[in-house]
């Protein structure tokens, strides 16, 4: 049996050498607690810093080491994907690089694996992230767990085990804009829980910028959800009603030729109201094209530049995949 890692990196030159003590001694525990061998798939998602060459010494040094170098920087669900589709475990772990997700929950998840769940997954007991941007989580996650089209956990994200029969449905699954903890929700198996606290990041500034975060969040409602379509739909039936409510009133104030003053305010109003709901329609119609541009467009979701691991580093030329 083997048990693969698969974590993307950005930019993490400060926090690797701690991480790979880290994981390094919670392979060792799993491998001897659960007599497993363990794969970890590192990707190396085009940093710009001294990560590559950190972890090419560190793939040397230890033949479990899997790193793939992408040709440039694709994003955290991308290179989540390399990942997946590298790793060759009969279970895989997948989790941030940054100690957010702690390794020495890795045990647990395996524990409960080996009891029978299929999809294991660390939910956050507590998150680190206050203020402005814990409360922009909370409300995200409430915002997607009412809009969603299937019933969704609060609290977790990409951190947990996945058995191999899982992981192949999720990779069968070929769209573009991907959240993963929603695919993980969709493919089923159901989903076992491991409680954990989740800490700051070891070190260094989020690698997420703000933009993607919001782009991951928009991903996640727009890819699980018709609800915006729906809701547009009732938006418009609500208006017209109102408008037709409104005409008729204005009608009969015109037969009666009560009160007629030529207004401003009115037709001002509806036209500014009626052009706002219009444009944030259209932008919502837009949200739905822009995914189906991208989905048909069928370009990969990365590029690997090369697989690192310590056979090939100590034989050069040896086989290259
Ligand atoms: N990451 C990545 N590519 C990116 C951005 C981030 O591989 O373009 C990695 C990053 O190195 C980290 C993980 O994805 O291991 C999560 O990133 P981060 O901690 O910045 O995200 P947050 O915790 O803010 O969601
Ligand atoms: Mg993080």
């Amino acid at each position: 049996m083997t048990l693969s890692i698969v974590m993307p990196i950005y930019n993490e030159e400060e926090l690797l050498s701690g991480l790979f003590g880290r994981v390094t001694r919670v392979m060792d525990d799993v491998e001897a607690k659960f007599a497993m061998t363990c794969q970890w798939v590192l990707i190396n998602d085009g940093s710009r810093d001294h990560s590559l060459e950190l972890l090419r010494g560190y793939a040397a040094r230890d033949s479990r080491i899997a790193v793939l170098d992408l040709s440039r920087n694709f994003g955290h669900q991308p290179a989540i994907q390399a990942g997946l589709e590298y790793a060759t475990g009969d279970a895989v772990v997948i989790m941030d690089g940054d100690l957010q997700d702690p390794p020495e929950l890795i045990p647990e998840l395996v524990q409960s694996w080996k009891a029978g769940n299929k999809v294991v997954v660390a939910h956050r007991r507590s998150r680190a992230e206050r203020g402005f941007k814990g409360m922009l989580f909370a409300g995200f996650h409430s915002v997607m767990s009412r809009v969603s089209d299937m019933k969704m956990e609060t609290g977790s994200g990409v951190f947990g085990l996945m058995d191999r029969r899982a992981v192949n449905e999720v990779l069968r699954l070929h769209e573009r804009n991907r959240f993963l903890p929603g695919i993980r929700t969709w493919v089923g198996f159901g989903e076992a829980k491991v409680l954990y606290d989740r800490e700051e990041r070891a070190a260094g500034a989020p690698k997420q910028t703000f933009t993607r975060l919001v782009r991951y969040a928009f991903d996640a409602i727009f890819s699980f959800s018709l609800k915006p379509l729906r809701a547009i739909w009732t938006l418009g039936f609500v208006v017209s009603l109102f408008s037709i409510g409104y005409a008729l009133f204005l009608l009969s104030l015109r037969v009666f030729n009560i009160n007629v003053v030529p207004g401003f305010t009115t037709p001002t109003v509806a036209i500014l109201l009626l052009g706002g709901i219009q444009l944030i329609s259209i932008g919502v119609l837009g949200e739905y094209l822009g995914r189906i541009y991208d989905e048909v467009k069928q370009r990969p979701h990365y590029i690997v530049g090369e697989v690192i691991t310590s056979a090939k580093s100590n034989k050069a030329g040896a086989t290259i995949d």
